[in-house]
């Protein structure tokens, strides 16, 4: 855990510069547009320890796949969001030395991320090799308005006159530092430099995604225009320079512009042209116009989405930082696109899509932005459904029972851990409840007309399929599979994922109905896609009826798995803290003997079908496996604290938000260098609006059931709910809407 990022309601700030903290602050200091993003790298040259990143949304490359013994059924790769050309790079060469923080001797320097205003700022003095002092300060942004632009002005003054060399470049020369074969991924296709103007169009080898980067960078000195002398392109790289002479305090203004358009977006014939355009379009204008209209684009956003919390600064800062990011990395136009784990700010994960979208995303960005973008997260499953029955297919599946990938770009499956890419099939339950969850909240039934039912019903053939029918028990089993605590594999009869997958035959066979009754076109045009007999659902209902529970008598609680009390069950508490965390201390194999659960698991379920469970079955549940978690994934304190707040724990629901909150400023897992953890952050907001504000919708109202964290004199959020945008405030007064 770290201490370093100072509390500010609206600002994450660094100050004084620790190179051994420079990847966690990249990482935490990112910023993005829903289209791509970037690390918070320095403009100019960095030899110190960095992970440059700049990634483009849905431009991916299929990294050959690596695995120690090949088993069938194996995805040939892995998708990865890659890291993409680099718009940015400066360097600014004074008296002959390149500026270089990692080997100047740094006065002062601070690091400040504007959430408000969606700016990144950078300021520092610093001393170089050759004694002259430079005072810099810069300013960066990722355009939400124009999601295609992004810019930055970089000024500074010298405390000598000296000669100065200004390159722009941009630099196509990028590998991807989790690369499995180190294979270099882009191809250059066309570089280009002609005045101010630099343009660079490369591919990602296989896919054939293009990407158009065209720049426009201005110099002036005391508001003077200065030209650029040398030009060079390389087929991966396009640098101008520019040679001049500063005098001492003489102030020294770079304007880079960035349009970045990709394949996704434009015909191949057309990137050159649509870049040029824009950019030129842009260049005309002010810096402080572009920065203006970002700035209102952010103001509207957190119009909707700020959750406002009086009296505690640190909780304050965290919940708008997990905001931030969640509106950096994802903006839902275009059902194409998901949410990574680590969204634009690292490498982990591959920029691919993961049950945490359904489980954990969705109802943030249902509540916060337009009906249409939590729509298309569901969608993009819908467009993936005929690769999720070739999935299952190639497991041996058949008569279109889908399995959605365990991590995806396009609806293949990358993941190659046997224990997890075929028995961590808990997520197709996800994207089935994901379905009822949206429809739930937006009241949008023809979802299920539309789209739903026809992934519900390979879903639910799935589950029909996976199960299978014990003699022994005269009941309904599902054999060898991983349920959300990855640290047990290949168990039988995971509660949650038997419980899941009851819920999704039932509510398939009652989504049949309601489209048959209201959709009878719709209903007779997906039976015959579907190639589906009705009597399909008598069986369904069979095994759900039938389905298999483990219980415990003795605790009154259902049992993670078979075979759980096998276990020696000794609370975390008194495990010593020098083995935690226990995945950075144990072998594989003490863990999968062990107790310890990685996340929530049975919990999860009682989390999503609340309703069937009272409340003393609820503090139950709780009791037995709360004390038993490690929290050792991200996704794990925030369904603990809307639990907990449930149980009116509020001490603990305190404790847990915080920890989820600031997982990444203060870096508790010690991973924050890798990237952010973006799907948890959804999971920040659930613990207040879900934990701390208690809401929930039943039968299309939303009910509340609140209490006030001790240290907090309020808060307030936003919500909109069917075509109403509410605001809820709790005080020591209680709750109220308006
Ligand atoms: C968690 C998974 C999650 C993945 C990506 C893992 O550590 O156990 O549940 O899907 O991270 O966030």
């Amino acid at each position: 855990m770290k201490n370093y990022i100072k509390h500010h309601p609206w600002h994450i700030i660094e100050e004084g510069f620790d190179p051994e903290l420079n990847r966690v602050s990249e990482s935490i200091f990112s910023i993005g547009n829903g289209k791509f993003g970037q690390r918070a790298n320095f403009e100019e040259k960095y030899n110190g320890d960095t992970l440059s990143g700049n990634y483009v949304a849905g431009v991916y490359y299929p990294d050959k796949t690596r695995v120690g013994w090949w088993k069938n059924g194996y995805p040939e790769y892995f998708a990865k969001v890659l890291n993409a050309p680099n718009w940015m790079r400066l360097n600014i060469r004074i008296d002959g030395f390149s500026l270089d923080l990692s080997r100047c001797e740094v006065h002062e320097f601070s690091r400040t991320l504007d959430m408000q205003k969606g700016i990144l700022q950078r300021s520092f003095t610093a001393t170089m090799q050759n004694g002259i002092t430079i005072t810099a300060s810069i300013e960066r942004f990722c355009s939400l308005h124009n999601s295609h632009q992004a810019a930055f002005r970089y000024s500074f003054s010298l405390d000598k006159d000296a000669d100065l060399r200004v390159s722009s470049y941009i630099d196509g020369n990028i590998h991807n530092e989790d690369s499995n074969y180190n294979k270099k991924f882009w191809k250059g296709i066309k570089s280009k430099a002609h005045k101010n103007s630099s343009l660079l169009i490369t591919e990602t080898k296989k896919t054939a995604f293009q990407v158009a980067v065209q720049t426009y960078t201005s110099i002036s000195k005391s508001d003077k225009n200065i030209t650029f002398s040398e030009r060079k392109v390389k087929s991966k790289s396009t640098k101008i320079t520019s040679d001049f002479k500063a005098k001492k305090d003489q102030q020294i203004v770079i304007d880079k512009r960035a349009t970045i358009l990709s394949s996704l977006d434009f015909e191949k014939e057309d990137l050159e042209t649509a870049a040029r355009e824009k950019c030129r379009k842009n260049c005309l204008r002010d810096f402080d116009e572009l920065k203006n209209e970002h700035i209102q684009a952010w103001a509207a956003k957190w119009e909707e989405s700020d959750i406002i919390i009086e009296g505690d600064v640190a909780a304050q800062q965290a919940v708008r930082f997990n905001i931030f990011q969640l509106n950096c990395t994802y903006t839902g136009e275009d059902a194409r696109l998901n949410i990574g784990p680590k969204g634009f700010t690292g490498e982990k994960y591959g920029g691919s899509t993961y049950w945490d979208t359904e489980a954990y995303c969705l109802p943030f960005y249902q509540a916060t932005a337009d009906p249409e973008v939590a729509r298309n997260l569901l969608i993009y499953r819908h467009k993936h459904l005929q690769k999720a029955i070739e999935n299952a297919e190639k497991l041996g599946f058949s008569c279109g029972a889908a399995l959605y990938p365990m991590v995806t770009m396009n609806g293949e499956e990358c993941h190659n851990e046997w224990e997890i890419t075929f028995e961590e099939i808990h997520r197709n339950g996800a994207i089935a409840y994901a379905i009822f969850d949206y429809i739930n909240y937006t009241g949008d039934k023809q979802y299920l007309a539309e789209y739903g039912l026809e992934v519900l019903i390979g879903i639910a053939r799935f589950w029909a399929q996976r199960v299978n029918w014990s003699e022994d028990r005269q009941q309904y089993v599902m054999l060898g599979v991983t349920g959300p605590n990855e640290f047990e594999n290949n168990v039988n009869n995971n509660w949650y994922t038997n419980k899941i997958a009851a819920w999704c035959l039932d509510y398939c066979r009652e989504s049949l109905d309601w489209v048959k009754e209201n959709a009878p076109k719709d209903y007779n045009r997906i039976l015959e896609i579907a190639t589906f007999n009705p009597s399909e659902s008598t069986k369904w209902a069979e095994i759900s009826q039938k389905m298999y529970y483990p219980f415990s008598d003795e605790h009154g609680v259902f049992l993670q798995q078979d075979g759980f009390l096998d276990k020696e069950l000794i609370p975390v508490k008194d495990l010593p803290e020098t083995q935690r965390p226990i995945v950075e201390h144990w072998s594989w194999d003490k863990i999968l003997r062990s107790c310890y659960i990685k996340q929530a698991d049975t919990l999860q379920g009682l989390y999503f079908f609340e309703d069937e469970f009272s409340e003393e079955e609820h503090r139950k549940h709780y009791n037995f496996y709360e004390p038993l978690t490690v929290h050792e994934s991200s996704l794990s304190p925030c369904v603990h604290s809307i639990l907990a707040a449930k149980l009116g724990d509020k001490k603990r629901a305190y404790e847990f938000y915080l920890r989820t909150s600031r997982l990444d400023l203060d870096d508790y897992n010690n991973d924050t260098r890798d990237g952010l953890h973006i799907t948890s952050m959804a999971g920040t907001w659930m613990s207040i609006v879900k934990g701390f504000a208690g809401m929930r919708v039943q039968d299309g109202e939303m009910t509340f059931k609140h209490f006030l964290p001790e240290n907090w004199e309020s808060f307030s959020f936003k919500i909109r709910f069917r075509d109403e945008l509410k605001q809820i405030t709790v005080d020591k007064k209680g709750l109220e809407i308006n």
